[in-house]
């Protein structure tokens, strides 16, 4: 059978952060509840295009699914097991929030078969979290964390992010070392991104906050890297750090062209050579009729967009994606994928990254070193193949 995995979004939040863009917003019980209803009908319905399929990971990220009682969540997890092959050793994530993630919801999603939570920390820093717009502070999430470890999850994540504004080389090492010394199995790093329309962006240029200088960025950047050696957890992608044997499948299935199906509000897919995008305003996404078979692409009722990965695009996804991991591209499973060698393709602009020290090249597989990943969208840019050359096909 051939491998797929499941994505479901929850839109919901309890009040929304001052630097986030996501499909996430406060809703009515009434709301939450129709909404879960048309999610369960879309995973009823979309059965049918995966009865060759066997399901190797879920993922219920948001939003804030702990935000929303967790009866709603085994409704979702019914639903799929009723309808999907699910692997046995399948991973099956939820993402929390300290706030919410209650022991009883906690107990619950343990109940159900998930098996690796992602706690959205941040910061261990009360002041951070305060500029954040996050409505817990460090105290919260140690109940949560201590509670999830007491009932018996073993693969927990945590969320940070660096680059808060007031935030310094040294809140960061303390943020780090404090959530290292826990001993955690997986850790996201992910820096912040000022969006346009955020409150953080609307502070920023009113000068009532300052983003950290770059000098220390850089800093903090080598914090991470000392930090995280320290305790062994080892960088297996851009922003991702895990203990052996702790590594996230779902994302390392993204990461690795397996194709996957979205469920929920602005979800994305990616199956049978075409990425799609499922409605991303809430009214269109509650008044669709999943109640007739469906195919992948009737655009027109399910989706806002379609877009057909042709041969070139599918090569420059996949060197994006598996660039994002240490281990890289290997040069026989591209071979196996396109049916193209990989060193005749990109072989001078590999050559001048490597004498650069910011590609390296084990016997099979090519990959970016710790400062080629921290230039990554640089060397990318020069790698990635043209629409208009396709020739060299
Ligand atoms: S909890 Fe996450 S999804 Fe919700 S508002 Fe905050 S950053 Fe956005």
């Amino acid at each position: 059978m051939k491998k797929v995995e499941l994505y479901i979004h929850i839109p919901f939040c309890e009040k929304k952060c001052n630097y986030c863009d996501f499909v996430s917003f406060h809703s009515s019980y009434d709301v939450i509840d129709k909404y879960i209803k048309k999610l369960i009908t879309e995973i009823e319905y979309k059965k049918y295009l995966l009865t060759n399929y066997e399901v190797t990971s879920i993922y219920i990220g948001g939003g804030t699914p702990s935000f929303i009682e967790s009866k709603y969540i085994s409704y979702i997890m019914e639903s799929i097991y009723n309808n999907y092959n699910v692997a046995k050793d399948s991973e099956i994530s939820i993402e929390v929030n300290p706030n919410s993630a209650s022991m009883n919801k906690l107990k619950n999603y343990y109940d159900l078969g998930i098996n690796r939570l992602s706690i959205g920390l941040q910061s261990a820093n009360d002041m951070e979290l305060k500029i954040l717009g996050r409505i817990h502070n460090y105290n919260d999430f140690l109940v949560s964390y201590n509670n999830a470890i007491h009932i018996g999850f073993k693969n927990i994540n945590i969320d940070l992010i660096n680059g808060i504004p007031t935030q310094t080389p040294t809140s960061y090492k303390k943020t780090l070392k404090q959530i290292l010394m826990l001993n955690i199995k997986h850790l996201s790093i992910y820096n912040l991104i000022v969006e346009n329309n955020t409150p953080m962006k609307t502070m920023l240029d009113n000068n009532e906050l300052q983003l950290p200088l770059e000098t220390d960025l850089l800093k903090i950047d080598d914090i991470t890297k000392e930090l995280t050696t320290h305790y062994h957890l080892m960088r297996y992608e851009i922003s991702n750090y895990a203990k052996t044997g702790f590594e996230c499948k779902h994302n390392l299935g993204y990461w690795s062209d397996v194709p996957y199906i979205g469920f929920g509000l602005n979800s994305s897919s990616y199956f049978e050579n075409k990425r799609l995008k499922n409605k991303s305003i809430l009214n269109n996404y509650l008044n669709l009729d999943y109640s007739k078979y469906i195919t992948i692409d009737d655009k027109s009722i399910y989706y806002d967009e379609i877009i057909v990965i042709d041969k070139i695009a599918h090569i420059n996804d996949y060197i994006i994606t598996g660039f994002r991991k240490t281990s890289g591209i290997n040069i026989h499973d591209f071979y196996d994928t396109f049916n193209l060698d990989f060193e005749k393709l990109f072989g001078t602009a590999l050559k001048i990254y490597q004498g650069m020290s910011l590609i390296n090249k084990t016997q099979d597989n090519y990959y970016f070193t710790y400062d080629g990943l921290n230039v990554s969208n640089k060397i990318l840019s020069d790698l990635l193949l043209k629409e208009n050359e396709p020739n060299i096909l």
